[in-house]
């Protein structure tokens, strides 16, 4: 089983996306693209949050996309960076 997690090569930045266990690199790619991230060369990558000017990502938190903090937002947890929410677990309250 090969686990791939995608790093972003940009400067300074800390965003990296870690797929599901079993997930093999041809799917990761394509997960990792839904998700906002970019292909920089053959093989280096582009988070979300650089792909979209906002980053580098400087503080790891909970957002799936990239790993960047995030800050409540009123539909679940908004990314500082790439902006992607992920919504609250409704099973949680
Ligand atoms: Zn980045
Ligand atoms: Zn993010």
């Amino acid at each position: 089983m090969i686990i791939t997690a995608l790093i972003c090569n940009a400067q300074d930045c800390l965003a990296i996306y870690l797929p599901p266990g079993d997930t093999c690199t041809d799917t990761v790619e394509r997960a990792a693209r839904r998700l906002g991230w970019t292909r920089r060369t053959a093989f280096s990558h582009a988070c979300p949050a650089c792909s979209t000017g906002n980053g580098p990502v400087r503080e790891r938190g909970e957002c799936l996309a990239c790993t960047g903090s995030t800050v409540d937002a009123r539909d679940g947890m908004a990314c500082r960076y790439c902006r992607t929410v992920t919504p609250h677990p409704t099973d949680h309250r």
